[in-house]
């Protein structure tokens, strides 16, 4: 095919504003992500279980002059998620947008790891990456047009002390592939961001399960990865962006890896 300028009417296309939600998008990668998202004209909804975190991350795009409104649900829980989307759906309009994001890590040594702390980790990343997606892609389908990313991790790729968060993030590269293909003929991508190190709430935590300072434990990580830093949100939602790009319609089923090198 010839290559051709692109025309203006194009350009606007591509420029065209949608409805983002970002689950867990009150801190770390997820408030990166909402504020790249609204960067680019996108109406966001930052959705989060602790509404305080998510209200801030919203009255800062507000202040910077986007759109955005904060909602409260648990993505565990199939009620919330409703009523959450219904509400998001009512301030804005319906989703076109879905990263989900919300996540967090409860490691220990598979011997050793409740089974408590399993179902939990499990719950939040699988099964409301599930619940979100149902929550929302009928609206897409409806439109003809939707983008679904779903945050992952490098330690999809196999970690230790932490069965449950592995198996999770692993099962939601599965995930990711299995609903690409039953919908990609609604014009509704999957694809998956894993990231590597980023510096967030996570990385606290982490640090102090390692018995390390915050700077100590940045420092050694910072070490093990090729281009000799620890990633940041905005990092992780350059490769969200690309994902929901108005004209990434041929790119589905795909994880990324964003690590700082092949095995950051
Ligand atoms: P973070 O703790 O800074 O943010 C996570 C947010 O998710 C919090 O605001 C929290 O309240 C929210 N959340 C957690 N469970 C929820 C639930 N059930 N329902 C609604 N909200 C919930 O952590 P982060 O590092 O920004 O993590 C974001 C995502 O990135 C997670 O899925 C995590 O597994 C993934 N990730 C992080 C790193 C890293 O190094 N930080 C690396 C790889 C993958």
């Amino acid at each position: 095919m010839e290559w051709r300028p692109p025309t203006r009417e194009h350009q606007d296309r591509l420029m065209k504003s949608r409805v983002a939600l970002v689950t867990g998008g009150g801190s770390g990668i997820g408030a990166g992500v909402a504020q790249e998202l609204a960067s680019l004209g996108h109406q966001v909804a930052v959705l989060d279980r602790v509404i305080e975190a998510a209200g801030e991350v919203a009255d800062q795009i507000r202040a910077s002059g986007g759109t955005a409104v904060a909602v409260r649900a648990d993505v565990s829980d199939p009620v919330e998620v409703a009523q959450a989307v219904d509400e998001v759906t009512a301030a804005l309009g319906p989703v076109g947008i879905l990263v989900n994001n919300a996540g967090f890590a409860k490691d220990n040594m598979v011997l050793d790891m409740p089974l408590d702390d399993w179902d939990a980790v499990v719950a939040t990343h699988l099964r409301g990456s599930f619940l979100m997606l149902k929550a929302t892609a009928p609206a897409m389908r409806e439109a003809g047009w939707g983008r679904i990313v779903n945050i992952s991790s490098i330690s999809a790729l196999g970690d230790d002390d932490r069965v449950n968060y592995v198996a999770a993030k692993a099962g939601l590269e599965g995930f990711t592939r299995a609903a690409a293909l039953d919908l990609a003929p609604c014009g509704i991508t999957v694809n998956a961001v894993g990231p590597g190190v980023v510096h967030t709430g996570m990385t606290t935590v982490s640090a102090a399960r390692a018995g390390r300072t915050l700077e100590q434990h940045l420092e050694l990580q910072a070490k093990t990865i090729p281009v000799g830093r620890i990633g940041t949100p905005h990092d992780i939602a350059r490769a969200v962006l690309f994902f929901a790009a108005e004209d990434a319609d041929f790119v589905t089923g795909q994880v990324i890896y964003v690590s700082g090198g092949p095995h950051g």
